[in-house]
């Protein structure tokens, strides 16, 4: 994929502006700018890529550190009740920039955002349903 276009690969090239929060070698942590709470920061490889399939392992071992780091200096400067980690990877999935980033997003008590609605697995389906991942690893 081309990094040509990439809003988040010009963000790491300082070529737009973010409100950057860390860096290091491998990757960039900025805020958000349309945040779930104040303070919810994007984690990127600066190496373009585009999602969990298409990151190597590296950076997504730098990105993990990353955003365990931001999670700490959240807690810290904002005094959160806690944190989520997201990651929407493919269209299907409601990614919207196809750089991939992960989500560290400030939560506080009472905040009105909540976890996505479980739903119960049909007949047979919990345990077919373990067999075929299992069978995808294998
Ligand atoms: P996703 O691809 O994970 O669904 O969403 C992309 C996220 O990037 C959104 O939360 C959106 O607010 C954020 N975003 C989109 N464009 C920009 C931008 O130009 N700068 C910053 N800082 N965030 C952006
Ligand atoms: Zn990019």
């Amino acid at each position: 994929m081309s990094a040509a276009d990439c809003i988040f690969c010009k963000i790491a090239a300082r070529e737009l502006p973010a409100q950057i929060v860390y860096e290091d070698a491998d990757t960039l942590a900025f805020l958000d700018i349309n945040p779930v709470n104040p303070g919810h920061t994007l984690v990127i490889p600066k190496k373009h890529s585009a999602d969990v399939f298409e990151i190597d392992d590296a950076d997504w071992i730098a990105v993990m550190r990353t955003s365990r780091i931001v999670a700490h200096a959240l807690e810290k400067a904002l005094k959160t009740d806690g944190i989520n980690l997201g990651m929407n990877n493919r269209a299907g999935a409601g990614q919207v920039v196809f750089h991939a980033h992960v989500h560290v997003m400030p939560r506080f008590k009472g905040d009105p955002h909540s976890l996505w609605p479980g739903k119960p697995y049909a007949e047979g389906e919990f345990a077919a349903t373990g067999e075929k991942i299992r069978g995808a690893l294998n």
